[in-house]
């Protein structure tokens, strides 16, 4: 099923049309309300006027977190405070919060996308669909709320937290899809498994899953465990909040809105247009918000564009699945890593739970590198040599994907700390040297 086929499969040429009409319409609000836009485009020496097609959209400056802290915490709202009904923050993974506006159009569009996203799982009318994404100024919990019960879905509103509730009444209300970060549905998987309920006792078929990077052996891994099909939606509160794009059946790349977000994928450091197709960082421009705009945002996301019409017929473009925050990146030993590699070697392995911690730390000039994994109960033996050989195959395993010798600890089962919104997988001593 298709939310809204005429936007969702439309011909690309027509697409582009719609794109350079908003996109001229974006920029002239910007640019007119909002000191901060209008500032950078003379500093550029451009005005509205020299923006006549999407294609043009490259002349515009780029804007970055430190402008939303800088603009503190109206500063950059395109629209009076008497048309902003809502504010969201981001929830401050990565320094101090930043806060955004909505108009009741700006809610009306958000709640369109999330209903696309829905329609793309599988979720109807018919359906319950447990929240369990935090309500508050994050945007995860209310952003999907909107979009059940725009479809007409019943939504269940639990946020998160309380993981025993959490599946007493996913359990008694028959919930068909459950939205949340893939590490709580793992950890809402584990609580599942030790309860005296079985899984089959369970309504549950679909899986919403997003607000933090995951990887296909996690996709695999809850699939598994819940018996469900899971999604990625993916969205950024500067941009709007979760339901800036979604799967679809094929699970084949993120449909992106852009209709309403127009992405492009620049080099981070050239901050050049990559050859199609290409990796690198993810921008978004909105191109229909009125509360507070965002022109070419950096979002620091790592990904890449597919064009190609989807198996679903969804022309929308689709990105591939975000390696990973260029500031999630660690550089240990001069080696890039990303933590996405790491989950991707221990979920593949049957012999660890599907949990882990990297640490890093500095130790005479040189920088360690630890991961702290748990071996599953019906691996773990007093044998010290049984041991030590399933710590030397990830050990192995982890030279190879990354290029560097981790130091494995291995934990008793149960012993990381359990996330229920976006899991912390990294502590990294050396930024507090
Ligand atoms: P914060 O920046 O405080 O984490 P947000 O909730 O706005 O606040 O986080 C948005 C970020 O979360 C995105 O820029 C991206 O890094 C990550 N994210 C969201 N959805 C996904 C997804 N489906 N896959 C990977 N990363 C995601
Ligand atoms: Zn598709």
């Amino acid at each position: 099923m298709i939310w809204n086929e005429t936007i969702e499969c439309m011909e690309r040429e027509d697409m582009q049309k719609l794109q350079s009409l908003r996109l001229k319409r974006v920029v002239e609000h910007a640019y007119h309300n909002t000191p901060f836009y209008r500032k950078k485009m003379q500093e550029l020496g451009i005005t509205p006027d020299d923006i006549n097609s999407i294609d043009d959209i490259v002349k515009l400056p780029f804007t970055v977190k430190q402008d939303l802290r800088d603009n503190y915490p109206f500063g950059l709202m395109a629209s009076p405070m008497s048309e902003i009904v809502r504010l969201h923050a981001s929830s401050g993974t990565t320094g101090k919060p930043i806060v955004v506006g909505y108009t009741r159009k700006d809610l009306s569009i958000w709640a369109e996308v999330v209903s696309r996203c829905l329609t793309a799982y599988g979720v109807t009318k018919n359906d319950l669909v447990q929240v369990s994404y935090g309500y508050g100024l994050f945007t995860g919990g209310l952003g999907l709320h909107s979009g059940v019960e725009n479809i007409g879905g019943t939504v269940i509103p639990m946020s998160s937290g309380n993981t025993q509730k959490q599946i007493q009444l996913m359990h008694d209300f028959g919930a068909k899809a459950l939205a949340c970060t893939p590490s709580y549905a793992l950890y809402l998987a584990e609580t599942i498994r030790k309860s005296d309920i079985p899984l089959s006792d369970f309504a549950l078929k679909v899986g919403i899953f997003g607000a933090e990077p995951w990887t296909e052996n996690m996709r695999k891994e809850l699939e598994e465990k819940l018996n469900i099909k899971a999604y990625d939606i993916y969205g950024l509160t500067e941009i709007s909040g979760p339901g800036v794009g979604g799967e679809c059946e094929c699970q084949n790349g993120t449909h992106l809105w852009e209709d309403h977000f127009f992405p492009e994928i620049i080099d981070p450091v050239t901050l050049k247009p990559v050859e199609p197709g290409q990796q690198g960082e993810l921008v978004f421009t909105t191109l229909t918000k009125e509360g507070m705009p965002m022109i070419r945002y950096r979002t620091r996301d790592l990904t890449h564009l597919i064009y190609d019409k989807c198996d679903c017929g969804r022309t929308a473009v689709r990105m591939g699945r975000i390696l990973g925050r260029s500031d999630d990146m660690l550089i240990i030993r001069g080696v890039n890593v990303f933590p996405s590699q790491v989950e991707s070697v221990i979920l593949e392995m049957q012999e660890f739970e599907p949990m882990y911690l990297i640490v890093v730390d500095r130790v005479n000039n040189t920088d360690t590198f630890q991961i702290k994994v748990e071996v599953r109960p019906e691996f773990y033996t007093d044998e010290m040599n049984k041991m030590l050989t399933i710590k030397q195959k990830i050990t192995n395993r982890i030279q190879s994907v990354i290029g560097l010798q981790p130091d494995i600890k291995i934990v008793e089962p149960g012993s990381i700390e359990r996330s229920m919104g976006k899991a912390k997988h990294v502590i990294d001593n050396r930024k507090l040297v």
